[in-house]
Protein backbone atom coordinates (compact mmCIF):
# COMPACT_ATOMS: atom_id res chain seq x y z
CA UNK A 1 0.00 0.00 0.00
CA UNK A 2 1.46 3.51 -1.48
CA UNK A 3 2.08 6.16 1.61
CA UNK A 4 0.58 9.28 0.58
CA UNK A 5 3.22 11.19 2.17
CA UNK A 6 6.52 9.69 1.22
CA UNK A 7 6.79 11.71 -2.38
CA UNK A 8 6.51 14.73 -0.39
CA UNK A 9 9.09 13.63 2.17
CA UNK A 10 11.46 13.04 -0.28
CA UNK A 11 10.97 16.24 -1.81
CA UNK A 12 11.44 18.28 1.57
CA UNK A 13 14.23 16.44 2.68
CA UNK A 14 16.21 16.85 -0.44
CA UNK A 15 17.22 13.37 -1.74
CA UNK A 16 18.72 13.59 -4.89
CA UNK A 17 20.82 10.72 -6.39
CA UNK A 18 23.35 9.88 -4.55
CA UNK A 19 25.72 7.85 -7.56
CA UNK A 20 26.69 10.87 -8.66
CA UNK A 21 23.60 12.08 -11.32
CA UNK A 22 21.53 13.94 -8.80
CA UNK A 23 18.54 13.50 -10.15
CA UNK A 24 15.85 14.92 -7.76
CA UNK A 25 14.66 11.35 -6.19
CA UNK A 26 10.88 12.97 -5.76
CA UNK A 27 10.35 13.31 -9.48
CA UNK A 28 11.64 9.26 -9.74
CA UNK A 29 9.15 8.64 -6.79
CA UNK A 30 5.79 10.06 -8.72
CA UNK A 31 6.55 7.69 -12.41
CA UNK A 32 4.72 4.63 -12.32
CA UNK A 33 7.30 1.31 -12.67
CA UNK A 34 7.27 -2.66 -12.70
CA UNK A 35 10.60 -2.38 -11.01
CA UNK A 36 12.64 -0.81 -8.74
CA UNK A 37 16.44 -1.32 -8.83
CA UNK A 38 18.45 -1.21 -5.76
CA UNK A 39 21.94 0.43 -7.49
CA UNK A 40 24.81 -1.26 -4.96
CA UNK A 41 27.04 -2.29 -8.16
CA UNK A 42 30.06 0.38 -7.60
CA UNK A 43 32.50 -0.18 -10.30
CA UNK A 44 34.71 2.73 -9.52
CA UNK A 45 38.06 1.70 -8.66
CA UNK A 46 39.29 1.90 -4.69
CA UNK A 47 35.59 3.23 -3.73
CA UNK A 48 34.14 1.36 -1.55
CA UNK A 49 31.59 3.81 -0.10
CA UNK A 50 28.50 1.24 -1.35
CA UNK A 51 29.85 -1.65 -0.41
CA UNK A 52 29.92 -0.20 3.33
CA UNK A 53 26.54 0.90 3.31
CA UNK A 54 25.02 -2.67 2.12
CA UNK A 55 26.93 -4.06 5.10
CA UNK A 56 26.12 -1.59 7.33
CA UNK A 57 22.67 -0.37 6.73
CA UNK A 58 20.94 -3.09 5.24
CA UNK A 59 17.69 -2.91 6.65
CA UNK A 60 17.55 0.81 5.82
CA UNK A 61 18.16 0.46 2.50
CA UNK A 62 16.08 -2.00 1.80
CA UNK A 63 13.03 0.02 3.49
CA UNK A 64 14.32 2.71 1.32
CA UNK A 65 13.53 0.29 -1.94
CA UNK A 66 10.10 -0.45 -0.38
CA UNK A 67 8.85 2.80 -0.16
CA UNK A 68 10.44 3.20 -3.62
CA UNK A 69 8.01 0.41 -4.59
CA UNK A 70 5.16 1.83 -3.07
CA UNK A 71 5.35 5.07 -4.61
CA UNK A 72 5.69 3.73 -7.90
CA UNK A 73 3.68 0.94 -7.56
CA UNK A 74 6.35 -1.94 -8.90
CA UNK A 75 6.06 -5.06 -7.83
CA UNK A 76 9.65 -5.61 -7.99
CA UNK A 77 12.48 -4.73 -6.12
CA UNK A 78 15.93 -5.73 -6.52
CA UNK A 79 18.85 -5.40 -5.17
CA UNK A 80 22.10 -5.19 -7.43
CA UNK A 81 25.28 -6.27 -5.89
CA UNK A 82 28.78 -7.42 -6.52
CA UNK A 83 28.58 -11.42 -6.34
CA UNK A 84 32.81 -10.93 -5.32
CA UNK A 85 31.22 -9.18 -1.72
CA UNK A 86 29.70 -12.59 0.41
CA UNK A 87 29.04 -10.53 3.58
CA UNK A 88 27.21 -7.85 1.95
CA UNK A 89 25.19 -10.42 -0.26
CA UNK A 90 24.60 -12.45 2.75
CA UNK A 91 23.61 -8.72 4.62
CA UNK A 92 20.84 -7.91 1.93
CA UNK A 93 19.59 -11.36 2.23
CA UNK A 94 19.00 -11.50 5.60
CA UNK A 95 17.21 -7.92 5.17
CA UNK A 96 14.57 -9.02 2.86
CA UNK A 97 13.75 -12.80 4.08
CA UNK A 98 10.32 -12.90 3.88
CA UNK A 99 9.89 -10.16 2.22
CA UNK A 100 7.65 -10.07 -1.01
CA UNK A 101 8.50 -9.02 -4.33
CA UNK A 102 12.53 -8.31 -3.19
CA UNK A 103 15.55 -10.12 -4.39
CA UNK A 104 19.24 -9.68 -4.53
CA UNK A 105 20.54 -10.05 -8.01
CA UNK A 106 25.10 -10.64 -7.98
CA UNK A 107 26.89 -9.08 -10.41
CA UNK A 108 30.32 -9.91 -12.08
CA UNK A 109 33.08 -7.56 -11.03
CA UNK A 110 33.34 -5.60 -14.22
CA UNK A 111 33.28 -1.87 -15.07
CA UNK A 112 31.10 0.16 -15.75
CA UNK A 113 28.38 -2.79 -13.96
CA UNK A 114 26.58 0.43 -12.38
CA UNK A 115 25.78 2.04 -15.55
CA UNK A 116 22.09 2.48 -15.29
CA UNK A 117 22.16 0.62 -18.91
CA UNK A 118 23.86 -1.80 -18.39
CA UNK A 119 22.17 -2.49 -15.25
CA UNK A 120 18.41 -2.42 -16.40
CA UNK A 121 19.72 -4.52 -19.12
CA UNK A 122 21.09 -6.93 -16.56
CA UNK A 123 18.15 -7.26 -14.23
CA UNK A 124 15.37 -6.70 -16.85
CA UNK A 125 16.94 -7.91 -20.06
CA UNK A 126 15.23 -4.86 -21.80
CA UNK A 127 17.13 -2.14 -23.46
CA UNK A 128 16.63 1.46 -22.81
CA UNK A 129 15.37 3.31 -25.73
CA UNK A 130 18.19 5.31 -27.28
CA UNK A 131 18.82 8.56 -25.53
CA UNK A 132 15.62 7.59 -23.28
CA UNK A 133 15.74 6.66 -19.55
CA UNK A 134 15.09 3.57 -17.11
CA UNK A 135 11.20 4.31 -17.20
CA UNK A 136 10.41 4.16 -20.35
CA UNK A 137 10.76 0.09 -20.29
CA UNK A 138 9.13 0.69 -16.22
CA UNK A 139 12.34 0.62 -14.59
CA UNK A 140 13.70 2.89 -11.75
CA UNK A 141 17.52 2.52 -10.60
CA UNK A 142 18.46 4.52 -7.52
CA UNK A 143 21.72 4.28 -5.66
CA UNK A 144 22.01 2.45 -2.24
CA UNK A 145 22.63 5.86 -0.48
CA UNK A 146 19.80 7.39 -2.25
CA UNK A 147 17.60 4.10 -1.17
CA UNK A 148 19.11 5.08 2.52
CA UNK A 149 18.11 8.68 2.32
CA UNK A 150 14.78 7.76 1.01
CA UNK A 151 14.02 5.63 4.14
CA UNK A 152 15.34 8.57 6.45
CA UNK A 153 13.47 11.14 4.52
CA UNK A 154 10.43 11.47 7.14
CA UNK A 155 12.79 11.99 10.18
CA UNK A 156 15.82 13.92 8.42
CA UNK A 157 16.60 15.39 5.38
CA UNK A 158 19.38 14.50 3.60
CA UNK A 159 22.70 16.72 5.71
CA UNK A 160 25.43 14.24 5.42
CA UNK A 161 27.05 12.56 2.37
CA UNK A 162 28.95 9.26 2.71
CA UNK A 163 32.53 9.33 0.47
CA UNK A 164 35.63 6.79 0.62
CA UNK A 165 39.02 9.11 1.29
CA UNK A 166 41.66 6.42 0.12
CA UNK A 167 44.74 6.58 -2.71
CA UNK A 168 47.95 8.10 -1.28
CA UNK A 169 46.54 8.88 2.26
CA UNK A 170 47.77 7.78 5.99
CA UNK A 171 44.74 5.34 6.60
CA UNK A 172 42.02 4.71 3.53
CA UNK A 173 38.38 5.26 5.05
CA UNK A 174 34.81 5.68 4.23
CA UNK A 175 33.46 8.50 6.50
CA UNK A 176 29.83 10.41 7.37
CA UNK A 177 30.63 14.06 6.20
CA UNK A 178 28.51 17.45 6.85
CA UNK A 179 27.94 18.15 2.93
CA UNK A 180 30.20 20.90 1.91
CA UNK A 181 33.16 20.08 3.98
CA UNK A 182 36.07 21.30 2.18
CA UNK A 183 38.07 18.21 -0.02
CA UNK A 184 41.10 19.30 2.73
CA UNK A 185 38.91 18.72 5.91
CA UNK A 186 37.91 15.36 3.95
CA UNK A 187 41.28 14.27 3.60
CA UNK A 188 42.00 14.86 7.56
CA UNK A 189 39.56 12.14 8.32
CA UNK A 190 42.03 9.59 6.59
CA UNK A 191 44.92 11.09 8.06
CA UNK A 192 46.06 13.06 5.56
CA UNK A 193 47.89 12.42 2.09
CA UNK A 194 51.43 10.50 2.87
CA UNK A 195 53.23 12.37 0.05
CA UNK A 196 53.72 16.60 -0.15
CA UNK A 197 52.58 17.33 -3.83
CA UNK A 198 49.45 15.69 -4.52
CA UNK A 199 46.24 15.84 -6.08
CA UNK A 200 42.42 14.79 -5.92
CA UNK A 201 40.25 13.37 -8.04
CA UNK A 202 36.41 12.03 -7.10
CA UNK A 203 36.89 9.22 -8.63
CA UNK A 204 39.03 7.25 -11.27
CA UNK A 205 36.80 6.86 -13.62
CA UNK A 206 34.51 9.43 -14.17
CA UNK A 207 35.46 11.75 -12.00
CA UNK A 208 37.79 15.21 -12.44
CA UNK A 209 40.60 16.80 -10.61
CA UNK A 210 39.56 18.41 -7.42
CA UNK A 211 40.44 21.90 -5.76
CA UNK A 212 41.60 21.14 -2.31
CA UNK A 213 38.72 24.19 -1.03
CA UNK A 214 36.07 22.53 -2.69
CA UNK A 215 33.32 21.62 -0.88
CA UNK A 216 31.81 18.16 -0.96
CA UNK A 217 28.32 17.42 -2.19
CA UNK A 218 25.26 15.35 -1.94
CA UNK A 219 26.68 13.23 -5.26
CA UNK A 220 30.23 13.04 -3.90
CA UNK A 221 31.15 8.87 -3.65
CA UNK A 222 35.37 9.50 -3.03
CA UNK A 223 38.19 10.82 -3.09
CA UNK A 224 41.11 9.75 -4.04
CA UNK A 225 44.45 11.30 -3.35
CA UNK A 226 47.71 10.54 -6.12
CA UNK A 227 50.89 11.82 -6.28
CA UNK A 228 51.41 14.71 -8.80
CA UNK A 229 52.39 13.61 -12.21
CA UNK A 230 50.48 10.35 -11.73
CA UNK A 231 49.37 9.82 -15.30
CA UNK A 232 45.46 10.05 -14.43
CA UNK A 233 46.00 12.88 -12.52
CA UNK A 234 47.89 14.41 -16.08
CA UNK A 235 45.18 12.54 -18.54
CA UNK A 236 42.17 14.42 -16.18
CA UNK A 237 44.19 18.10 -16.40
CA UNK A 238 44.82 18.02 -19.95
CA UNK A 239 43.15 20.99 -21.97
CA UNK A 240 40.47 20.27 -24.54
CA UNK A 241 42.72 21.91 -26.74
CA UNK A 242 46.00 19.42 -26.62
CA UNK A 243 43.75 16.86 -26.67
CA UNK A 244 42.21 17.51 -29.70
CA UNK A 245 45.54 18.17 -31.59
CA UNK A 246 47.22 14.85 -30.14
CA UNK A 247 44.30 12.72 -31.03
CA UNK A 248 44.05 14.59 -34.87
CA UNK A 249 48.09 13.30 -35.62
CA UNK A 250 47.91 10.64 -33.52
CA UNK A 251 44.72 8.41 -33.75
CA UNK A 252 45.32 5.48 -36.36
CA UNK A 253 41.35 4.82 -36.64
CA UNK A 254 42.11 1.02 -35.13
CA UNK A 255 38.59 1.36 -33.32
CA UNK A 256 39.85 -0.07 -30.26
CA UNK A 257 37.95 3.04 -28.17
CA UNK A 258 34.28 1.60 -30.33
CA UNK A 259 34.81 -2.44 -29.67
CA UNK A 260 34.99 -1.32 -25.73
CA UNK A 261 32.26 0.88 -25.90
CA UNK A 262 29.84 -0.46 -23.35
CA UNK A 263 27.28 1.67 -25.05
CA UNK A 264 28.16 0.36 -28.49
CA UNK A 265 28.57 -3.43 -26.76
CA UNK A 266 24.50 -3.17 -26.07
CA UNK A 267 23.86 -2.09 -29.66
CA UNK A 268 23.35 1.83 -29.14
CA UNK A 269 24.73 4.10 -32.35
CA UNK A 270 27.62 5.21 -30.66
CA UNK A 271 31.22 4.73 -32.07
CA UNK A 272 33.87 6.72 -30.82
CA UNK A 273 36.14 6.10 -33.61
CA UNK A 274 34.47 8.44 -35.80
CA UNK A 275 34.44 10.90 -33.53
CA UNK A 276 38.31 10.98 -33.35
CA UNK A 277 37.87 10.98 -37.10
CA UNK A 278 35.73 13.97 -37.28
CA UNK A 279 38.91 16.24 -35.95
CA UNK A 280 40.66 15.98 -39.42
CA UNK A 281 37.02 17.87 -40.78
CA UNK A 282 35.50 20.84 -40.52
CA UNK A 283 31.47 22.02 -41.02
CA UNK A 284 28.79 19.47 -42.02
CA UNK A 285 31.38 16.46 -42.41
CA UNK A 286 32.18 17.13 -38.59
CA UNK A 287 28.48 17.71 -37.66
CA UNK A 288 27.71 13.85 -39.20
CA UNK A 289 30.38 12.25 -37.49
CA UNK A 290 30.54 14.14 -34.09
CA UNK A 291 26.85 12.65 -34.14
CA UNK A 292 27.97 9.67 -33.32
CA UNK A 293 28.74 10.59 -29.54
CA UNK A 294 25.54 11.93 -28.61
CA UNK A 295 24.80 8.36 -27.06
CA UNK A 296 28.33 8.57 -24.95
CA UNK A 297 28.12 8.04 -21.22
CA UNK A 298 31.20 9.82 -20.42
CA UNK A 299 32.43 5.89 -18.59
CA UNK A 300 35.75 7.09 -20.21
CA UNK A 301 36.87 3.26 -20.77
CA UNK A 302 37.61 3.97 -24.37
CA UNK A 303 40.24 7.16 -23.05
CA UNK A 304 41.34 5.07 -19.81
CA UNK A 305 41.49 1.30 -20.88
CA UNK A 306 40.60 0.70 -24.76
CA UNK A 307 42.99 3.34 -26.76
CA UNK A 308 46.39 1.93 -27.62
CA UNK A 309 48.17 5.48 -27.96
CA UNK A 310 46.53 6.69 -24.50
CA UNK A 311 44.42 9.03 -26.68
CA UNK A 312 41.40 10.46 -24.47
CA UNK A 313 38.19 9.76 -27.26
CA UNK A 314 35.79 10.36 -24.08
CA UNK A 315 36.77 14.20 -23.90
CA UNK A 316 36.48 14.36 -27.85
CA UNK A 317 32.75 13.09 -27.54
CA UNK A 318 31.89 15.74 -24.59
CA UNK A 319 33.36 17.91 -26.93
CA UNK A 320 31.05 16.68 -29.56
CA UNK A 321 28.33 16.68 -27.86
CA UNK A 322 28.70 20.72 -26.36
CA UNK A 323 29.25 21.67 -30.13
CA UNK A 324 25.74 20.35 -31.44
CA UNK A 325 23.81 21.46 -28.00
CA UNK A 326 25.41 24.83 -29.84
CA UNK A 327 23.40 23.45 -32.92
CA UNK A 328 20.80 22.38 -31.06
CA UNK A 329 21.27 18.91 -32.13
CA UNK A 330 19.95 16.54 -29.62
CA UNK A 331 19.50 12.81 -30.33
CA UNK A 332 16.04 13.64 -31.17
CA UNK A 333 16.91 16.17 -34.16
CA UNK A 334 19.94 13.28 -34.96
CA UNK A 335 20.48 11.73 -38.70
CA UNK A 336 21.29 8.71 -36.30
CA UNK A 337 17.90 8.49 -35.09
CA UNK A 338 16.85 6.44 -37.85
CA UNK A 339 18.76 3.24 -36.72
CA UNK A 340 16.77 0.03 -35.92
CA UNK A 341 16.11 -0.66 -32.07
CA UNK A 342 19.37 -1.62 -30.35
CA UNK A 343 20.39 -5.22 -30.15
CA UNK A 344 23.10 -6.10 -27.95
CA UNK A 345 26.57 -7.42 -29.56
CA UNK A 346 27.49 -10.92 -29.59
CA UNK A 347 30.64 -10.11 -27.65
CA UNK A 348 29.02 -8.14 -24.95
CA UNK A 349 29.46 -10.76 -22.30
CA UNK A 350 33.48 -11.60 -23.40
CA UNK A 351 34.38 -7.72 -23.31
CA UNK A 352 33.10 -6.77 -19.77
CA UNK A 353 36.60 -5.16 -18.61
CA UNK A 354 37.73 -7.12 -15.10
CA UNK A 355 38.46 -3.84 -12.46
CA UNK A 356 41.42 -6.07 -11.16
CA UNK A 357 42.48 -5.28 -14.88
CA UNK A 358 41.06 -2.02 -15.22
CA UNK A 359 43.05 -0.80 -11.76
CA UNK A 360 46.44 -2.08 -13.15
CA UNK A 361 46.05 -0.54 -16.23
CA UNK A 362 45.06 2.90 -14.03
CA UNK A 363 48.01 2.58 -12.23
CA UNK A 364 46.35 2.41 -9.21
CA UNK A 365 47.56 -1.38 -7.98
CA UNK A 366 49.28 0.33 -5.42
CA UNK A 367 46.62 1.93 -3.58
CA UNK A 368 44.51 -0.82 -3.45
CA UNK A 369 43.37 -0.83 0.42
CA UNK A 370 39.88 -1.67 2.12
CA UNK A 371 38.27 1.71 3.59
CA UNK A 372 36.03 0.60 6.52
CA UNK A 373 33.24 3.06 7.60
CA UNK A 374 33.52 5.47 10.56
CA UNK A 375 30.05 5.51 11.55
CA UNK A 376 30.50 8.33 13.56
CA UNK A 377 30.02 11.73 11.74
CA UNK A 378 32.60 13.50 11.61
CA UNK A 379 32.57 16.85 13.67
CA UNK A 380 33.08 20.03 11.05
CA UNK A 381 33.16 23.89 12.05
CA UNK A 382 33.00 25.44 8.46
CA UNK A 383 30.90 24.27 5.77
CA UNK A 384 30.10 25.88 1.96
CA UNK A 385 27.09 24.27 0.79
CA UNK A 386 26.77 24.06 -2.84
CA UNK A 387 23.11 25.55 -3.61
CA UNK A 388 23.43 23.54 -7.11
CA UNK A 389 24.50 19.70 -6.39
CA UNK A 390 21.48 18.18 -8.23
CA UNK A 391 20.38 17.49 -12.05
CA UNK A 392 18.11 20.84 -12.78
CA UNK A 393 18.62 24.72 -11.76
CA UNK A 394 19.57 25.80 -8.48
CA UNK A 395 18.13 25.77 -5.33
CA UNK A 396 16.44 29.74 -4.47
CA UNK A 397 18.47 30.50 -1.14
CA UNK A 398 16.01 31.60 1.43
CA UNK A 399 18.81 32.63 4.13
CA UNK A 400 21.03 35.53 4.58
CA UNK A 401 24.15 36.48 6.04
CA UNK A 402 24.09 36.63 9.76
CA UNK A 403 21.73 34.48 10.37
CA UNK A 404 21.81 31.46 12.72
CA UNK A 405 21.09 28.16 11.51
CA UNK A 406 20.44 24.59 12.62
CA UNK A 407 21.20 21.60 11.09
CA UNK A 408 18.62 20.45 8.93
CA UNK A 409 17.05 23.88 8.73
CA UNK A 410 16.26 24.89 4.99
CA UNK A 411 18.42 26.92 3.02
CA UNK A 412 18.04 26.47 -0.45
CA UNK A 413 14.12 25.58 -1.96
CA UNK A 414 13.05 24.61 -5.37
CA UNK A 415 12.29 27.56 -7.48
CA UNK A 416 8.55 27.03 -8.56
CA UNK A 417 7.93 24.49 -11.09
CA UNK A 418 11.32 23.63 -11.96
CA UNK A 419 13.83 20.93 -11.71
CA UNK A 420 15.80 21.27 -8.33
CA UNK A 421 15.95 19.47 -5.25
CA UNK A 422 15.76 21.51 -1.30
CA UNK A 423 19.36 22.00 0.49
CA UNK A 424 19.82 21.93 4.30
CA UNK A 425 22.08 23.71 6.78
CA UNK A 426 24.36 20.32 7.36
CA UNK A 427 25.90 21.84 10.75
CA UNK A 428 24.63 24.51 13.50
CA UNK A 429 26.14 27.99 13.66
CA UNK A 430 25.64 31.18 11.51
CA UNK A 431 25.49 32.00 7.58
CA UNK A 432 28.72 33.54 6.54
CA UNK A 433 27.76 34.41 3.13
CA UNK A 434 25.25 33.47 0.52
CA UNK A 435 26.21 33.55 -3.56
CA UNK A 436 26.31 30.31 -5.11
CA UNK A 437 26.74 28.21 -2.05
CA UNK A 438 25.34 29.00 1.42
CA UNK A 439 28.84 29.57 3.75
CA UNK A 440 27.92 28.34 7.62
CA UNK A 441 30.23 28.54 10.43
CA UNK A 442 29.75 27.14 13.58
S1 LIG B 1 41.38 3.42 -29.88
FE1 LIG B 1 42.61 5.29 -29.94
S2 LIG B 1 43.81 5.13 -31.80
FE2 LIG B 1 42.18 3.61 -31.97
S3 LIG B 1 40.53 4.69 -33.04
FE3 LIG B 1 40.16 4.97 -30.88
S4 LIG B 1 41.16 6.89 -30.37
FE4 LIG B 1 41.98 6.25 -32.34
S1 LIG C 1 33.28 7.38 -22.67
FE1 LIG C 1 33.99 6.18 -24.42
S2 LIG C 1 33.59 4.08 -23.86
FE2 LIG C 1 32.35 5.36 -22.49
S3 LIG C 1 30.36 5.58 -23.49
FE3 LIG C 1 31.61 7.30 -24.14
S4 LIG C 1 32.54 6.64 -26.04
FE4 LIG C 1 31.80 4.80 -25.03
Amino acid sequence: MADPGIVEAIRKAGVVGAGGAGFPTHVKAQAKAEVVISNGAECEPLLHKDKELQKHYAALIVEGLELMMAATGASQGVLAVKAKHKDVVSALEKAIKGRRGLRAQTLGNYYPAGDEFSLVYEVTGKLIPPGGIPIQIGAVVDNVETLLNVALAKKQPVTDTFLTVTGAVNAPVTVKLPIGTSVNEALTQAGNAKIKDFGVIDSAMMGRVMDPSEPVAKTTGGLIVLPKGHPLLRKKSASAERIARIGRSACDQCSFCTEFCPRYLLGYSIQPHKVMRSLGFAGADRKVLNEWALLCCECSLCSLYACPEELDPKSVCVAAKAALREKKVDWKSSTLNKSPAPAAHPMLPFRKVPLPRLVRKLGLHDYLADAPLQETRAAIRKVRIPLNQHLGVPALPVVSAGQKVRRGDLVGQIPEGKLAAAVHASIDGVVKSVDSHVMIEA
